[in-house]
C-alpha cells in the first residue's frame, strides 16, 4: 500500500515488505489487500477462505489448525478475554464478535449469560462454528449485516484490527451499531516505534511472526491505535495486560467513560445460572492455575539459590582442604 490508514503518504521503508508512516508511526504493509479482496466468494480459493483455516494457519504460519484450535483456545485465550469482559459489562450485555473463526468465544460468552454472535467471512468456517459450538454466526462483512443501530453494548475484535484494509471505516460502522455507552475489546500485534528491522532478526524477537504483509496490513504502535479511534470519537482507551504480551496489545475502548465492575459484583451475576456456574468454574480453575505457576516460579528460584548456595560451600571446603 502506498497511504497509511491516517492519510499520509510519506512513508519511510522499514523492510523489504513494510513501510513506517511518518505521521501516525503506524507500520504499513506494501502488499496491502483491497475490502474487496476480504471477501470470500469462493471458498475454495479466496485467501480468507476455507484453506485459510485448514491449510494456510497450519502449514504456512505453523499454528495448530482449526480443529485443534477450537479445543485449546477455551482454556487459552478466551479465559483471559472473559475476565476483561466481566470487568468492563456484566451478562446479559449484547456482543458481537467480529472475525469469531471457530465461535469459541462465542460460546464461552454464551455460557456466562451474554448474548453473543459472531460473524466470519468464509462460509465454510461459519457452519464450522454453528456445528462445533451451537452458536449464532453470519457471513460478514459487517456492513451487510441487518444490526439496528445503537443495539449492541460490546463488539469484540480479536486479532481482526490488523487485517482490515479500511480501519477508518470499519470501526466507525461498530460505533454505529453499539450503544452510545458500549465498547470494543481489541487484541492486536503491537509494534514499537523504536524498534528497528535488522534489529529484530538479530534478537529473533517474537513480533517477527507478526510481519505477515499480506494479510496484516496496518501494525499499530499505542499511540497510533489512540489515534485511530480517536478519529472515530473513543477517546477512552485502558490497555490491559496482553495474554500474549510479547508481541500484543490488549485494550479496551469506548466513546464514554469505561465503568469498572468489581469481582465480587461479576461473580455473584455468573453465580445465579447453571450455565453461569460453569463459566465461574472455569474461571476459578484458571486463577488456580495461575497462582500454581506463581508458586513454580519461586520454587525454581529458590532452587537456584540454593544450588548456588552448595556451589560456594563445597569450593570453600576444597580450599580448606587444600590448605590443610
Ligand atoms: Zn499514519
Amino acid at each position: 500500500m502506498s497511504k497509511c490508514w491516517c492519510g499520509n503518504e510519506v512513508l519511510r521503508l522499514f523492510s523489504s515488505e513494510y513501510s513506517v508512516c511518518d505521521k501516525c508511526q503506524t507500520l504499513v504493509s506494501l502488499v496491502g489487500m483491497s475490502p474487496e479482496q476480504l471477501k470470500v466468494k469462493n471458498d475454495e480459493h479466496d485467501f480468507y477462505g476455507k484453506q485459510y483455516w485448514l491449510n494456510h494457519q497450519n502449514l504456512d504460519l505453523g499454528y495448530p489448525d482449526i480443529h485443534m484450535r477450537s479445543r485449546n483456545d477455551l482454556t487459552e485465550r478466551n479465559l483471559h478475554w472473559l475476565v476483561t469482559l466481566l470487568k468492563y459489562k456484566l451478562p446479559s450485555a449484547k456482543v458481537l464478535e467480529l472475525g469469531c473463526s471457530h465461535g469459541s468465544f462465542v460460546a464461552l460468552m454464551n455460557q456466562a449469560g451474554y448474548k453473543a454472535s459472531g460473524i466470519e467471512m468464509s462460509p465454510w468456517v461459519v457452519n464450522f462454528g454453528k456445528k462445533t459450538f451451537n452458536i449464532p454466526v453470519d457471513i460478514g462483512p459487517i456492513e451487510n449485516l441487518n444490526i439496528p443501530n445503537d443495539s449492541l453494548d460490546i463488539i469484540v475484535i480479536m486479532d481482526v484490527l490488523e487485517h482490515l484494509p479500511e480501519p477508518v471505516q470499519t470501526l466507525n460502522q461498530c460505533f454505529k451499531l453499539l450503544k452510545p455507552d458500549g465498547f470494543i475489546l481489541v487484541q492486536t500485534p503491537q509494534f514499537k516505534s523504536e524498534m528497528n528491522y535488522s534489529e529484530l532478526l538479530e534478537s529473533k524477537a517474537p513480533f517477527l511472526e507478526q510481519l505477515k504483509s499480506d494479510e496484516h496490513l496496518f501494525l499499530f504502535t499505542r499511540d497510533s491505535v489512540s489515534q485511530l479511534f480517536g478519529l472515530c470519537n473513543a477517546k477512552y482507551i485502558k490497555f490491559e495486560s496482553a495474554i500474549f504480551s510479547h508481541y500484543d496489545m490488549y485494550f479496551v475502548v469506548s466513546r464514554q467513560p469505561l465503568k469498572e465492575n468489581t469481582t465480587r459484583v461479576s461473580e455473584q451475576v455468573l453465580l445465579s445460572s447453571a450455565s453461569g456456574r460453569m463459566a465461574q468454574a472455569l474461571l476459578d480453575l484458571r486463577e488456580r492455575e495461575i497462582a500454581l505457576i506463581e508458586q513454580l516460579k519461586h520454587c525454581e528460584a529458590d532452587r537456584y539459590a540454593r544450588w548456588e548456595q552448595i556451589g560456594t560451600l563445597t569450593n570453600m571446603v576444597k580450599e580448606m582442604e587444600r590448605e590443610k
